[in-house]
């Protein structure tokens, strides 16, 4: 493997500074430009031409043989027979040649493939219920044929881009081409060639010959690959870069942290570090804890609506808790069931477990514990049928009420009392102005709207930039956002008390993209780093508290700058670059 894996590295892809376009496809032409078909119909025409024409000529040479007639001597037919076998046969030679007998000698038993495509695939599925529309792989799995379409496909021009030189190794050349032509499918080329950044160095190339369009922009160099692979992100061409800025300190609850924000809108950064500014001369935010328990929730059906209440009265019977807390607890070490609460609809039932996972943010705990939960079931109520593992009712990356009356994750109340001095001083506005505000845009306005969740200023800004920081699903940043912000005078009028409640906020220090090279950086700099050593979950549920104080920091310099008016003013100067444009593209 180590072997392998030197030799790779050192004839992996090379990019070099443009001298002259390239052309993306090879003009000259190919065996299977033979016929003006589909590549796939080509090369059935000429297998099929090969073993007619080689069969009837064995046909005739038995005959001959049984018959005693010279071989030499032959039919019209024959010759016709022959001219089309040797025809055929240099075509297929000509198509398939090494690549056919390379694929032959280098693929590894089909099993193996099978069996670790299903283990990513299944984690996927699991991971991201919703997200995808076309199978994994296909987009560039050129061997795969698409289902019928419903509306004919429309295949976008290809407009070839300027591209960069790129010299490749013959071998290399070898496996773009295979790629090119749907040979080896682009999913299994991490397998193949066990050596990852290779496999995403050949992909893209594939990609760009495939498209026509030019990565150039799209860094290939300085990212680990290995540590993406059946875990981050399938089939990687490179990586997006998006700046972190940091904000802060952020004193909370007496300790100082300085808060990662990997963003690209200009003032948001700014912004939530006035806010800290703000809080910190006041004294700090205190931020607590409300409850701790990932969700899932599956979807089963019975014959009648009488039977569905029967496992619901089941579930919610305290006698019965314990078991079925040791058959779900199973699952991990760290899983700790918490409750079931049910909703009937006719003859369906919605199960939506809840469950303590540490510090992971525990969607793939919780639902090896619902499975082994249903499994048990199933022997008391046979006539259960499990229609799907999520029913939606968790409820994961969709606005649901649920989350935000149950809370999801962590539910976590953050507060502090700014100084009328620094009310004025650092936010340039006054008490009064800013509990107005608040009350006709977060609450009533927000309520005008028929909002769900979403009664606060920018909530989400901040709780997208953190997640991206520090590894978290940024799809969660649906119902991780629900926010209500409050804003009171008090002390006689002359100070400002502000709160965010947030019912779920949905992060963990292990698994998913927290291990990343960046994004456990971010969490080393907030000190959640990992798995706490002391007490499972300290990690996660101390970044929870930290996105709520940074939402806080946020919500107070967001409505800071609008109740003076500053809004637009700010956006100019950091949001609008007063670069030319058109210089730095063509730059
Ligand atoms: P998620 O459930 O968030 O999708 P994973 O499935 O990757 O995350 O689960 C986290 C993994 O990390 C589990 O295998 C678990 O045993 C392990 N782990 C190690 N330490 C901890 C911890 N302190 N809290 C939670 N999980 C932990």
């Amino acid at each position: 493997m180590e072997s392998h894996r030197r030799r790779s590295n050192a004839s992996s892809v090379r990019s070099h500074k443009p001298t002259r376009p390239i052309p993306l496809e090879d003009d000259s032409t190919k065996a299977s430009d033979a016929l003006p078909l589909p590549l796939y119909l080509t090369n059935a025409v000429f297998f099929t031409l090969f073993f007619s024409a080689v069969y009837f000529l064995l046909n005739r040479w038995r005959e001959k043989i049984r018959s005693s007639t010279p071989l030499h001597v032959v039919t019209f037919s024959e010759i016709v027979a022959i001219l089309a076998s040797v025809a055929s046969f240099i075509y297929l030679l000509g198509f398939f040649g090494i690549d056919f007998v390379q694929s032959l000698v280098l693929r590894p038993s089909a099993d193996v493939w099978a069996s670790e495509d299903d283990e990513v695939e299944n984690e996927v599925l699991l991971r991201n219920e919703d997200a995808r529309k076309v199978p994994c792989g296909q987009a560039l799995d050129r061997s795969l044929r698409s289902l019928p379409p419903s509306a004919p496909i429309v295949t976008a021009e290809k407009v070839y881009d300027e591209m960069p030189v790129t010299v490749v190794t013959e071998e290399d050349e070898e496996i773009i081409r295979s790629v090119v032509t749907g040979i080896t499918p682009s999913y299994s080329l991490e397998s193949k060639l066990g050596d990852c950044k290779r496999a995403a160095a050949i992909r893209r190339e594939a990609l760009q010959r495939l498209t026509g369009k030019s990565l150039s922009g799209l860094p290939l160099d300085g990212f680990d690959y290995e540590s993406i692979l059946g875990q981050c992100c399938e089939m990687p061409v490179g990586y997006v870069q998006i700046p972190v800025g940091i904000a802060g300190p952020l004193l909370l609850n007496g300790r100082e942290y300085s808060v990662p924000m990997a963003t690209t809108e200009g003032c948001l950064v700014a912004s939530t570090n006035r806010g800290c500014k703000a809080i910190h001369l006041s004294g700090g935010a205190t931020s607590v804890l409300l409850r701790d328990g990932m969700t899932r929730a599956p979807v089963v059906r019975f014959g009648t609506a009488k039977r569905a209440a029967d496992l619901k009265f089941y579930l919610e019977d305290p006698e019965n808790f314990e078991t079925l807390a040791i058959v779900f607890n199973r699952s991990s070490r760290f899983a700790r069931l918490q409750g079931i609460k049910c909703a009937i609809a006719g003859k369906n039932l919605y199960l939506r477990f809840s469950c303590f996972t540490g510090d992971a943010m525990g969607m793939n705990m919780v639902s090896k514990g619902v499975q082994n939960v249903l499994d048990f079931l199933q022997s008391d109520f046979p006539d259960m049928d499990v229609i799907g593992i999520s029913g939606n009712f968790c409820s994961d990356k969709k606005p649901a009420a649920v989350n935000w009356i149950e809370g999801r994750g962590k539910s976590v109340v953050c507060e502090a009392i700014i100084k009328g001095d620094t009310v004025r001083k650092v936010l340039k506005t006054s008490v009064e102005s800013l509990v107005e505000l608040n009350m006709l845009k977060n609450l009533t306005g927000s309520a005008m709207a028929g909002a769900l969740g979403g009664f606060n200023a920018h909530a989400s800004n901040i709780v997208t930039a953190v997640y991206l920081a520090t590894g978290q699903d940024p799809a969660q940043n649906v119902e991780s956002s629900h926010c209500i912000t409050m804003m009171e005078a008090v002390n006689d009028g002359k100070d400002l008390h502000v709160s965010v409640t947030m019912p779920s906020i949905e992060v963990g220090t292990v698994g998913g993209g927290t291990q990343l090279a960046s994004q456990s950086a971010c969490l080393n700099l907030l000190g959640v780093k990992g798995a706490s050593k002391e007490s499972p979950g300290a990690n996660s549920r101390l970044l929870a508290t930290i996105v709520a104080g940074a939402v806080l920091a946020g919500e107070l310099s967001l409505m800071s700058a609008l109740a003076a008016g500053q809004l637009v003013k700010s956006h100019m100067k950091y949001n609008r670059s007063s670069k030319d444009v058109s210089k730095a593209a063509s730059a």
